[in-house]
């Protein structure tokens, strides 16, 4: 019953959408427009969905957005979430995404849920820049704040996710690190895909990991440790053992080749990939009745053709039917 493509990668991550609303408008994502475009399901839905990919062998289920915070029932979600079992009879390994404006309220009730860490988001570490990138007013104080409330409530690794844009925040490399450091989180550095709403993407704006490395190199030096072959990033400490640095570089070194991941975006749709052309409608089967086999048998299917890889920076690449925010990231 495991979810194996036809390429031999077992899929055991799941990542859940539940809006695509955000509060952020964060330059390199949104258009800066207010709404969101697809609908949300409700939370019995997604449960359902969760429970049926578990049942399949999925272990990792990642909830997400637009922002995942701005959903009322949050909280209750992830308890039931933490009651379901997976085909192995273990509990799914439970993390969220956010941009961390309303974390430092819900930290807590999310770890008493259930939840076991969280990933924040956050392109600078300088209060003035982070308005710019956002294009809201004082919210580098609101994620500092959910930061610091996360790691209290020992929502750990707490891991920061930067994405590097050229002209906007790839000096900030240095001071990330010494975040790292005094923060005590994971800063993982992202490169600029191709996945945004206004379509200004260009391999010139992207700061690979090439450069990531050696800008940090001027900070402190940092040594590669292991990963393992399906997280999506390469992981670095630095000389002295304090601090953890990782990147994630798909642009640049892509690991499509060991991808575990499948997406459902907040209107129940399923995505095999980031860069998918099409989606694949669970929620309307479910909608029109479908039995849980039916489901099973309709995720199969859609597993099996999952993309083999990416095709960013290639002739041929096709825009992806969704950008970012729309999809969950
Ligand atoms: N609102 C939540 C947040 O801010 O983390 C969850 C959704 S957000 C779309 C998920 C992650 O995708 C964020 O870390 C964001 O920086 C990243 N992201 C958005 N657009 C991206 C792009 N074009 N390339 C790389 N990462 C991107």
């Amino acid at each position: 019953m495991r979810l194996i493509d036809k390429f031999g990668r077992p899929i055991t991550d799941l990542r859940i959408s539940i809006t695509d609303r955000c509060n952020y408008k964060c330059v390199y994502c949104r258009t800066g427009n207010e709404g969101a475009l697809y609908s949300d399901l409700p939370f019995a839905d997604y449960l359902r969905i969760a429970r049926v990919f578990a049942s399949l062998g999925i272990k990792k289920v990642r909830i997400t957005g637009g922002e995942p915070l701005l959903r009322q029932g949050v909280v209750k979600f992830v308890r039931e979430l933490a009651s379901l079992r997976n085909s192995l009879g273990e509990p799914l390994d439970l993390t969220l995404t956010t941009n961390g404006h309303l974390l430092e309220d819900l930290a807590m009730p999310l770890k008493a849920a259930g939840l076991r860490r969280v990933t924040v988001s956050m392109d600078a570490v300088d209060p003035e820049r982070f308005a710019r990138i956002t294009r809201v007013q004082h919210g580098f104080e609101n994620v500092l704040a959910g930061i610091r409330a996360a790691k209290r409530a020992g929502l750990e690794p707490v891991k920061v996710n930067c994405v590097l844009l050229r002209g906007f925040n790839e000096d900030q490399v240095p001071a990330f690190g010494q975040f790292a450091r005094d923060e005590g989180v994971i800063v993982r550095f992202i490169e600029f895909m191709p996945l945004e709403e206004d379509r200004v993407w260009s391999p010139e704006i992207v700061v690979a990991l090439k450069e990531i490395l050696e800008r940090m190199s001027t900070f402190r030096p940092l040594f590669e440790i292991p990963h393992e072959p399906s997280e999506t990033a390469r992981r670095y400490r630095f000389d002295d053992g304090i601090g953890e640095i990782g990147i994630i570089a798909p642009v640049s070194h892509p690991f499509c080749g060991h991808c575990s991941r499948v997406r459902v975006t907040s209107d129940g749709k399923i995505r095999t990939c980031l860069f998918s052309v099409w989606d694949h409608d669970l929620a309307g089967l479910m909608h029109r009745g479908a039995s849980d086999d039916e489901l099973i048998a309709f995720i199969h299917n859609v597993i099996q053709n999952k993309e083999q890889r990416h095709h960013i920076g290639e002739a041929d690449f096709v825009p992806a039917s969704r950008t970012m925010v729309h999809i969950g990231g």
